[in-house]
């Protein structure tokens, strides 16, 4: 249970936040209650029985997200209701529900929500007209609360944001690198695709001597100018990766052999007639495979790596494709 609220952060919130306010509802609830309160008492148990189901669905469903954004919607809306039966006293928990809501919901969600609560929490202080140097202050704090959340949200939301693409594009040639593919890899392997997804794997032919002859940033445009032309050469549903050095893989939905074989012609005949490099035309040998029984990506990696070898052997600027088992 502790692992689980530390893995992930929505489930925590929620459950914090859903627990507490059961908590100090509840007890409220009894004293309510015991003063014959029952209005407000209905009140405090409407939230207190939403709050815990809530809670049960993030934590039996596992819809964190989905959990989370009605936590925002019904916040706003006890908020709204406590500062009509409640008024002043109740302006604590509009500042709970704004700035919680940033936690618990997808950006879109949370600023609506708290838009909407900003402006009814609003109407409702005019409504009662305690004074205009309390509604002022409330008004200009709830505000506050509000942008800075919304501001710090949306600063957050980019850093994470650019965080997610610098650890996925590879920095020179603008397309998915090595962890991208593993995990796509895994997936195409857990969602059942045996017999119905191919990847090839190609390496340039003798690119050391590019680097050795032209420099290493003339390498380093072949590299981009190849990335480029695998990109042109995709087709629905195709993906290609920048696996490491000078090899690139490209995972495509063919279901049969064959067509990955004239897959992988066709992307070899589009490099070799149309790359060139500082020296000349360039290369690629490529080797693939059909997904079979594995169950690894390891394994069916291994296996068109181990037809991209044939078709260095051969060599280069061919293309070989391993049979399937
Ligand atoms: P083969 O035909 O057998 O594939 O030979 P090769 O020369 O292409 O292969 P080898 O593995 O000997 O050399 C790969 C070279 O790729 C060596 C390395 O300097 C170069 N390389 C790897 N990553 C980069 C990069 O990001 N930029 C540049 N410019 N060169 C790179
Ligand atoms: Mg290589
Ligand atoms: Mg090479």
């Amino acid at each position: 249970m502790i692992s689980r609220l530390r893995n992930n952060f929505h489930l925590a919130i929620i459950t914090l936040l859903g627990s507490v306010t059961a908590l100090v509802l509840g007890s409220f609830m009894v004293w309510r209650l015991a003063r014959g309160d029952w209005g407000v008492a209905a009140l405090d148990a409407a939230v207190l029985v939403t709050m815990l189901a809530i809670v049960r669905l993030a934590w039996r469903e596992g819809r964190t997200e989905c959990a989370g954004a009605w936590m925002v919607v019904f916040n706003a809306g006890f908020a709204i209701l406590a500062c009509l039966t409640l008024g002043s006293a109740a302006s604590g928990w509009v500042y709970v529900a704004l700035m919680t809501s940033f936690y618990l919901a997808p950006l879109r969600v949370a600023t609506w929500s708290g838009a909407v609560l900003l402006l009814a929490a609003s109407a409702t202080l005019l409504w009662r007209a305690v004074g205009p140097y309390h509604n002022i202050s409330t008004l200009v704090t709830w505000s506050l609360v509000y942008g800075f959340s919304l501001v710090f949200a949306r600063r957050l939301r980019m850093h994470s944001d650019s965080l997610e693409l610098m650890a996925s594009v590879d920095p020179l040639t603008r397309i998915p690198n090595r962890g991208v593919l593993e995990a796509d890899l895994r997936h195409t392997i857990a969602t059942g695709h045996s017999g119905r997804a191919g990847l090839l794997v190609l390496d340039i032919d003798r690119f050391k001597a590019v680097n050795d002859t032209f420099g290493h940033a003339a390498g380093d445009t072949v590299l981009v100018d190849l990335a480029a032309l695998l990109r042109e050469e995709l087709r629905q549903g195709d993906s290609v990766y920048r696996f490491g050095g000078e090899e690139f893989v490209m995972l495509l939905p063919v279901s049969s052999e064959q067509a990955l074989a004239r897959a992988a012609e066709r992307v070899r005949d589009a490099v070799a007639s149309r790359l060139v490099g500082p020296g000349g035309g360039i290369t690629v040998a490529v080797g693939g495979a059909m997904l079979s029984a594995e169950r690894d990506w390891q394994d069916w990696f291994a296996r068109a790596d181990a037809s991209l070898y044939q078709a260095k052997r051969a060599g280069g600027n061919t293309s070989h494709i391993a049979e399937s088992f």
